[in-house]
């Protein structure tokens, strides 16, 4: 067996929106399991997490699956922050996430989060006239043709890399915004829907990159009459899966209703230019929920209310939330 490329994925300090970082280290395979995989270490000083004089900060593998682009053996680890002396890094959100999720796990929480993001070429969405606007808003969503669609080619080759990879990858579309688009991932567990999130946001900027375009996960990218940007969070629980689910359903939106602060608190910076009341959005200084109900904070879809059980819908957290505070968040409201 030979050498095997473990590309090392953490997420930074950077403040109000961490961004993702990774570098490379050669192993010697084959790697077969989380113990085969290192830990490492990275200048926290250029990151945002650590002073000039003392700046090392710890990586620790926590979760890896196949890197889909440089092929066969070579794996994409995702990484937790931690301190030199293995204690949580205050940027590390994960390790948060997995104590809530170990303790309230016999609720058998589930997620299925749709990331909403927009391609860029420089400072226009893809697709747009330089300097200028498309035709308002209407015939993109779900569209086709060279007219209506931009970047086709792109989200075909980043849902392919997800799949390839083992992330549980479950569908895309072209968003009401030209240039923008939506992937969705679940329903998984907690900590898998967080690390596959980030993992398959990684893939889409590396991939987008070799087409020379950006994407943007900004809630607003485009002020005005265009469409935010979303990262709509279902979200469900064992009881609410079962018959008679929707009294837990409804009880959970009520307890949201009365942590709404809490929950805006980490729900993604700059939400408040997306949450406004308009382009199916609740404002943000508003919760409402309701059965299929796509202007509210938290939709019950049209099934559930129909069947008796299933899930709801936080429309609330925005394209650049970090599913690690999202969903403990969730768990904490909905469980305890
Ligand atoms: P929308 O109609 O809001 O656009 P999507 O089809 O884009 O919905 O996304 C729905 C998401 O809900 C998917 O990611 C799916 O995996 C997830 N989902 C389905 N059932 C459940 C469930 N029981 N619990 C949590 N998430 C679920
Ligand atoms: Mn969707
Ligand atoms: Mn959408
Ligand atoms: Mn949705």
């Amino acid at each position: 067996m030979g050498k095997v490329k473990a590309e090392y994925i953490w997420i930074d300090g950077h403040k109000p929106t961490s961004k993702l970082r990774s570098k490379t280290k050669v192993l010697e395979g084959p790697v077969t399991s989380l113990e085969d995989i290192p830990e490492w270490s990275f200048d926290g000083s250029s990151t945002m997490q650590a002073v000039g004089n003392d700046s090392d900060c710890l990586l620790v593998p926590v979760y890896y699956i196949k890197d889909p682009i440089r092929g066969e053996d070579d794996i994409l680890v995702m990484n937790e922050v931690r301190q030199p002396d293995g204690s949580v890094h205050e940027s590390n959100t994960r390790a948060r996430l997995a104590e809530i999720a170990e303790k309230f796990k016999h609720h058998e929480p589930w997620f299925g989060i749709e990331q909403e993001y927009t391609f860029f070429v420089g400072r226009s969405p893809l697709g747009w006239p330089e300097g200028g606007y498309p035709a308002p808003q209407g015939p993109f969503y779900c569209g086709v043709g060279a007219d209506e669609v931009f970047g086709r080619d792109i989200v075909e080759d980043h849902m392919e890399a997800c799949l390839e990879a083992g992330i549980e990858f479950s569908g895309i579309n072209a968003e009401v915004m030209p240039g923008q688009w939506e992937f969705q991932i679940g329903p998984v567990g907690a900590t898998d829907a967080g690390d596959q999130l980030w993992l398959a946001r990684w893939l889409l900027y590396r991939i987008a990159e070799e087409y020379g375009v950006n994407a943007t996960l900004h809630p607003k990218p485009v002020k005005g009459d265009w469409n935010g940007a979303g990262a709509h969070t279902n979200f469900s629980t064992k009881s609410m899966r079962e018959s008679g689910g929707i009294k837990v359903i409804e009880a959970a939106c009520e307890a949201l209703g009365k942590k709404h602060d809490e929950h805006i608190a980490v729900y993604g910076a700059h939400n408040e230019e997306r949450l406004t009341g308009l382009h199916e959005t609740c404002s943000i200084s508003e919760f409402r929920y309701g059965v299929s109900d796509r202007g509210a904070s938290i939709r019950i879809p049209m099934a559930t209310a129909k069947d008796g059980y299933g899930y709801l819908e936080d429309r609330r957290p925005s394209a650049n939330m970090d599913p690690y505070l999202v969903c403990a968040a969730l768990i904490e409201t909905c469980c305890d």
